[in-house]
Formats: C-alpha cells, sequence, structure tokens
C-alpha cells in the first residue's frame, strides 16, 4: 500500500501545482524543520527596477548609465536587466563590448570604448584596484539605509557612480512565510545582497533580522545549508537562481520556482510550477498527511 499512497501523494502535489521528483522526495519534505529562501525571485519578484544614477563628482549621469548599460548587456542578473532597461528608457545608446567577463556573485567586467570597466559589488572595484571615493561611499550608505540594492561602476582607477535597482515583494510571501510557521517550521533569509536590503525584505514577509543571512557569495549559499545540518536541522531550500543550485542540491529538500532558471529546478527535489511561495507550505502539509495514512 505504501508505494501507492506514495503515489498519490505525488498526484495530488500535480493538481496543487507541486512537481515532485519521484515519491521518495515526500519523505525528507515531512521531515523538514528549517525553511531557507533565496531573496532575489524567490520572496521578491525577482523584476528589478533601475531607480537613481548617481555619478561621482565630475562625471556625468548618462555616461555612467552608457557604460553601465553596455556592460550589463551581456549579463542575464535581474540587476543588470534593469539597468539596461533603464538605459533603454532614458534613450541612452549602448556600445559594443570586448573581453566580457561574468564573476558570479560579484558583477561583471569588459572593454567599453577601448576603456576596462568594471561593475558590481564594491569588493569587486577594490579587487581591481579601483578607488571607491567617499562621495561614492556615502552614497552607496545612503542606498543601502533605503533597503535598495546599489552597485558602482568605474574604470581607470576611479569609482565613476553607482547605481540602484530594487524589485518588489511578491504579494503571496507573507502569507506564505506565515504559513511555514504555523507549521512549525523556521524560516531564514539567505541572499548575496546587502544586510540592510535583506532585512527591509525579511521585516515586509515576517522573517526575523537575525535569521537573515546576507552578502553570501554563490558558492557559500551550499555551506550554510550543510552548517545547519551539522546543527541537526532538516532543511528545506527554496531558491530559483543559478547561484542557488548548489544549496538546492544540498537541502535535504530542495525546491525551485518554475519561473526561475533550468539549473535550479534540475538541482531540486520539488518544483513550485507556478513560482508561487504559498505552495511551498502546501507541499509540507501534503507531505505530512500522505505519509501518516501510510503509517
Ligand atoms: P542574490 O543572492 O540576491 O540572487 P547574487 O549572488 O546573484 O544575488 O549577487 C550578489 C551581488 O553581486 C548583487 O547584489 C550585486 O551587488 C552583485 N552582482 C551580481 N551580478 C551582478 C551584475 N550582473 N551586475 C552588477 N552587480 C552584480
Ligand atoms: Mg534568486
Amino acid at each position: 500500500a505504501t508505494p501507492t499512497a506514495l503515489m498519490v501523494g505525488t498526484g495530488r502535489g500535480a493538481q496543487l501545482g507541486i512537481l515532485i521528483k519521484g515519491p521518495e522526495v515526500l519523505e525528507s519534505t515531512r521531515q523538514v524543520d528549517t525553511v531557507v529562501l533565496d531573496k532575489t525571485g524567490t520572496v521578491t519578484t525577482g523584476q528589478m527596477t533601475l531607480r537613481e544614477v548617481v555619478a561621482a563628482p565630475g562625471e556625468d549621469r548618462d555616461e555612467v548609465l552608457r557604460v553601465a548599460a553596455s556592460l550589463e548587456h551581456g549579463s542575464e542578473h535581474p540587476i543588470a536587466r534593469a539597468i539596461v532597461s533603464g538605459g533603454e528608457d532614458r534613450g541612452i545608446a549602448r556600445v559594443g563590448v570586448e573581453s566580457f567577463t561574468s564573476i558570479d556573485g560579484l558583477g561583471v567586467q569588459g572593454v567599453v570604448d577601448g576603456q576596462a570597466a568594471v561593475i558590481g559589488r564594491p569588493q569587486l572595484l577594490t579587487d581591481w584596484s579601483i578607488v571607491v571615493g567617499p562621495e561614492i561611499e556615502a552614497a552607496l550608505a545612503e542606498a543601502r539605509r533605503n533597503g535598495t540594492t546599489p552597485v558602482v561602476i568605474g574604470w581607470d582607477g576611479q569609482a565613476r557612480g553607482i547605481l540602484i535597482v530594487s524589485d518588489a515583494v511578491k504579494t503571496t510571501s507573507a502569507q506564505a512565510i506565515s504559513r511555514l510557521r504555523d507549521l512549525g517550521l523556521t524560516p531564514y533569509l539567505l541572499t548575496g545582497d546587502n544586510g540592510e536590503a535583506a532585512r527591509t525584505v525579511a521585516a515586509e514577509v515576517g522573517i526575523a533580522p537575525e535569521h537573515v543571512i546576507a552578502d553570501v557569495m554563490p558558492a557559500d549559499k551550499a555551506a550554510v545549508v550543510q552548517r545547519f545540518q551539522a546543527e541537526g536541522k532538516v532543511v528545506a531550500m527554496v531558491g530559483d537562481g543559478v547561484n542557488d543550485a548548489a544549496a538546492l542540491a544540498a537541502a535535504d529538500l530542495g525546491m525551485s520556482m518554475g519561473t526561475g532558471t533550468d539549473v535550479a529546478i534540475e538541482a531540486s527535489d520539488l518544483t513550485l510550477v507556478r513560482g508561487d511561495l504559498r505552495v511551498a507550505p502546501d507541499a509540507i502539509r501534503l507531505a505530512r498527511r500522505t505519509l501518516s495514512t501510510i503509517k
């Protein structure tokens, strides 16, 4: 009877919008006590918008945006998409980029108009021996205080400006997280974004500030999951991005958003087809119910 009940469980899952890799997944789903949620694209819409361009003293804003949009044209990151469409909205013409390189979790770089330029986290610019001046530091701090995500652009040894993007929390996220809590699970927010932006989102959806893990490099997301497991937690990871794949695979239960990348979907045990986070608590409830009828 066991396999039959499990098959019924997976069939019921399909009706709820849950795609389950195999019937055995329900067992790990039932035992989960900790849910680690990726921020961008999982709790938020992932559709970022360019809010503001701030030029360094003596720099031209349109020029900053022109180089940024040109560089980001080669990237599929939500921040890149926001900058490219922000440039288009403002009528800025892009130019070609040579030697484009994307540095996972940090930013991108390439040669624009014969000049090597780099955009991303301040740390990336520092790595490239680009000086981030006090005006830029102040603008970054202000953007973070506002709960937004700033990135810095620089070339020829100097940071030239910042580009500020933000995205909205999905309307369903707060309800989903309160249902996870009702099931006795502890939610965490995990992101490569800055701590202030992450805590702003956490406050909106009801995740405790001490359960926010920010500034995490893609390669370290899996390590966070493993650290929890070493503490005896049974961990579900919910994510959508390429940078979540390793963490999804490491988790006791990997849940991907159907709206996310193929890499994330392949690395997961279970897919929330419509990308609705409220289906995550549904999945856990279903697993508990299915397996209690077997026992
Ligand atoms: P998340 O965990 O929120 O999905 P990522 O790991 O993809 O974030 O990125 C972390 C940070 O690296 C971003 O907040 C940004 O500062 C920087 N970054 C990554 N990709 C880009 C890019 N294409 N352009 C500019 N900055 C980037
Ligand atoms: Mg994401």
